[in-house]
């Protein structure tokens, strides 16, 4: 059946459906970057609280800021905002309908629409997803760029501003004058600080142009940081396929896998929903949790996707399964990463690794290369590097990890090791394919792109390392170049 709040009644016959009022919702969350992880993650733990008769006030309504999310809005405004949730068990699937989303606004141009609502005094929480690389961060120094050819923009238009963060200060502006307060804004990326780094944009942006306004928002906006976690592939013809084959014709399915976990730092200046009764944890404690995944699970992905694009394996299933990339994994992890993870008090870093080591082999999960692989240029700056800073002032071995950029290096070439192309999948692209050309010669200019790696090219042992692994890759190449790491 088609997917819409008419024919919910009758999809009850073959899957759970909201069994609570839709029509009922009032909007809380206005939420901006409405992908793939949103709908199975912070909207899922809403679904399940709203199951439970609570939190009817605070549905959310989804947004975007950039061209692209207009498609994403029309597909859900025709199924009532509803999607479809696939979870991807290794012995089985099972699926249900989402409720807890109730509008999307009009994706336009000066965001005028988006502004209102924000300003609207029942919106208590926005929350983001807009990637790792949507906060105008410096990637060397983490610090907010405030030259960002968009950021300049809105200091121009503060009334039609085009970045998220633009938005958000525009409707405080709006809220302060009004009376109706403040809101918090909860960033839900793949930041290892998230809240403080979405505080940094927010009331960076605003002191270029309304400094009393930055002072009151620095003051009043909490930004909780938070640790997200749950495994949400890209949907395409496959996962589309998958739901026809579950009973509903829905045209933005999502699938995930079982595991979820939501590590939330209780600062929430206008309220929250109780999402800690449907498994979030709160906790002031934050920073050990993030760490702990960013460091093992994201940088583990990126261990993964570079080897795996270049020998043309399909998913991070996939990587799992192929003894090179799978024992090149465990040794980065085991000698490289997890010593620079603390434990937590739930688990320890070995225990972690074990539980994304059977996460990652989940074979029921399409977790593509590509998706994992774009935007290297964010995720290893967020994710490697750290760790690559950590070993070095510890004196531990950086050998992997300079592996892992070596690698990155000469997938940015954009040709397998079968001789296959690799489309771009970089917001800089270009210049990444230009460089890493350059250094087949002089691989110094790799490590030169300071907006990535700051001043780790001077750090003699890692600039050997690398340049040693990157020279080792254009003699023999990747497969070679691998079994040499894992056997030495
Ligand atoms: P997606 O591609 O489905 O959606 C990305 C969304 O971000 C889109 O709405 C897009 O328009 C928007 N966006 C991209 N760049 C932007 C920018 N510069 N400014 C404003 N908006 C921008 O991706 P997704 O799977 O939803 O993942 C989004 C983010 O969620 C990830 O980058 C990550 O930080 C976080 N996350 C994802 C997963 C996952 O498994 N998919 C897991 C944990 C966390």
């Amino acid at each position: 059946s088609p997917l819409n709040e008419a024919s919910l009644s009758s999809l009850a016959a073959t899957l759970p459906v909201p069994t609570y009022d839709r029509s009922a919702l009032t909007p809380g969350i206005v939420h901006i970057g409405l992908g793939n992880f949103h709908r199975g993650h912070q909207a899922w733990y809403l679904h399940r609280l709203m199951e439970q008769g609570k939190a009817h006030d605070w549905a959310i309504v989804g947004a975007g800021v950039r061209s692209n999310d207009a498609a994403m809005r029309d597909r859900l405004l025709a199924q009532d905002c509803l999607t479809t949730l696939i979870e991807l068990r290794p012995d089985g699937t099972s699926a249900e309908i989402c409720g807890s989303m109730i509008d999307f606004l009009p994706v336009e141009e000066g965001n005028g629409a988006l502004i209102a609502q924000m300003a609207e005094r029942s919106i208590r929480i926005v929350s983001l997803t807009v990637t790792e690389g949507g906060y105008f961060q410096d990637a060397a120094t983490g610090s907010f760029t405030p030259e960002h050819a968009d950021i300049q923009h809105d200091v121009a238009y503060p009334d039609a501003p085009c970045t998220a963060f633009g938005a958000i200060v525009a409707a405080l502006k709006l809220r302060r004058a009004s009376g109706a307060g403040p809101f918090t804004v909860q960033s839900c990326d793949n930041l290892r600080g998230n809240g403080t780094i979405t505080k940094a944009a927010v009331v960076g942006l605003a002191q270029l142009t309304d400094s009393d306004l930055a002072n009151w928002i620095e003051e009043h906006v909490s930004f909780p940081n938070a640790m997200v976690d749950c495994i949400v592939p890209a949907t395409g013809p496959q996962e589309l396929a998958l739901a026809r084959v579950l009973g509903v014709a829905d045209a933005a399915p999502v699938t995930h896998e079982s595991f979820r976990q939501w590590v939330i730092e209780d600062d929430f200046c206008a309220g929250r929903p109780d999402w800690d009764l449907v498994g979030a944890t709160f906790t002031n404690h934050v920073h050990d949790y993030e760490a702990m995944k960013i460091r093992i699970l994201n940088a583990g992905h990126q261990v993964l996707a570079n080897a795996g694009e270049l020998l043309n394996v399909g998913t991070i299933s996939d990587c799992m399964a192929d003894p090179l990339i799978s024992a090149f994994f465990a040794r980065v992890q085991s000698e490289e990463i997890v010593p620079h993870v603390a434990d937590v008090p739930e688990m320890t870093a070995p225990d972690y690794l074990t539980l994304i080591t059977g996460r990652f082999s989940n074979g029921a999960i399409r977790d593509t290369v590509r998706r994992v692989a774009y935007d290297g240029s964010s995720r290893h700056s967020g994710f490697i590097l750290p760790i690559v800073r950590d070993a070095l002032e510890a004196g531990t071995p950086v050998s992997g990890l300079a592996l892992c950029e070596a690698l990155w290096c000469f997938m940015c070439l954009g040709t397998r090791e079968d001789g296959s192309s690799i489309e771009a999948n970089d917001p800089i692209w270009d210049l990444l394919q230009r460089t890493a050309a350059a250094a087949k010669d002089d691989p110094q200019a790799w490590l030169g792109l300071s907006q990535i790696y700051g001043d780790l090219g001077a750090n003699e042992r890692f600039a050997n390392a690398f340049a040693s692994w990157l020279s080792h890759l254009h003699d023999k190449g990747p497969s070679h170049t691998l079994a040499h790491y894992v056997q030495s």
